[in-house]
């Protein structure tokens, strides 16, 4: 097989075939809109995450597109329905974020205002029980206590490979992470624990910054990130996330290396832990960290992201290095 060829933007490759039968048998939905799978017997195609019976790998076809599967003539399935749009397709996490914007209307309505009572209806809530109740699970704090309430602003960023959602305080960027990732939630429930506030869909200048500056990576036109970061996590951690960032663009460093760096060639498991655990994807790189055998190591937002990103940053570098 020849490796697969990577534009800088927008088209994206199909993950390898294994992986991607790892995916539709375990119903994953993060791979929904990564790729369709189509089943060559019934003549219908599905995404991933498609609750009908797993076909067999071996009458599975895969495209990356919508509009592939169906020039190939595959009709799409009435369960998952394959064609329906971008609100559909990321699952739980995506109808947990729509709830929490239209929550977080409501908490800058109690905020600018002091009103409960417009709030609720502003919600489109019908009773101020069930408000509070929704309120609660989503900022853990009761609506009369968020006028003084400060927030984590969350924000919605897409990027080429996926969107993410990002978390900033008027410190700085606290989270960065893609949305389908199963650990989204865990993390999400450690940066309100670390920082002691509740979590909020809204706009921050920190934000605005961070999306401008990550389609300027995307371009491979950024090669450093000025956008201030705040990861709070044990001394370990800290350490082994400010080594990352010293990794070089479009360079990269085993676990080992890292280990080293630290002082402490042992620890190569901890530092694989603590790569892992790393709340701002992309800009603190943990992509750059691979097996010492130049394997690619593992990824929590998924091995072909990884990739994608390495591959980003090599061409940019090595086309900056041709114009120079
Ligand atoms: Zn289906």
């Amino acid at each position: 097989m020849t490796p697969p060829d990577f534009p800088l933007v927008d088209t994206l490759p199909l993950p390898a075939r294994p992986e991607m039968e790892r995916a539709y048998l375990n119903g994953d939905a993060s791979y929904d809109g990564v790729f369709y799978l189509a089943v060559k017997t019934t003549g219908i195609f599905c995404r991933p995450s498609c609750t009908a019976r797993k076909p067999k790998p071996e009458n599975v076809e895969f495209f990356s597109t919508v509009k592939e599967a169906m020039f190939a003539g595959y009709r799409a399935c009435l369960r998952c329905r394959p064609l329906e749009g971008e609100g559909d397709r990321h699952g739980l996490t995506f109808q947990a974020y729509c709830r929490a914007r239209r929550l977080a209307a409501a908490l800058d309505v109690i905020k600018h205002r002091g009103e409960v009572d417009e709030a609720v209806f502003d919600a489109g809530y019908e009773s101020h029980s069930g408000f509070r109740d929704a309120f609660a699970r989503v900022f853990s704090t009761a609506p009369g206590q968020a006028v003084s309430a400060d927030a984590v602003r969350l924000g919605w960023m897409d990027t080429p490979i996926g969107p993410m959602i990002a978390g900033a305080t008027d410190t700085g960027i606290n989270l960065l992470e893609f949305t389908g990732r199963r650990m989204l939630e865990a993390q999400l429930d450690t940066v309100q624990r670390r920082f002691k506030q509740p979590l909020v869909p809204a706009d921050h200048p920190h934000l605005d910054t961070l999306k401008s500056e990550l389609q300027s990576y995307f371009a491979g036109t950024l090669r450093e990130f000025s956008v201030p970061v705040v990861a709070p996590g044990t001394d370990f951690e800290e350490r082994v996330w400010a080594e990352l960032c010293k990794i070089p663009y479009g360079e990269t460093r085993s676990y080992e290396d890292v280990a080293i760096a630290l002082g402490n060639r042992a620890a190569v498991r901890a530092v694989g832990r603590a790569n892992g655990l790393n709340r701002i994807a992309i800009v603190i790189p943990c992509h750059r960290v691979v097996n010492k055998s130049g394997e690619l190591g593992g990824y929590g937002g998924g091995l072909w992201r990884k990739r994608r990103l390495l591959h980003l940053e090599k061409s940019s570098s090595s086309q900056r290095d041709m114009e120079s």
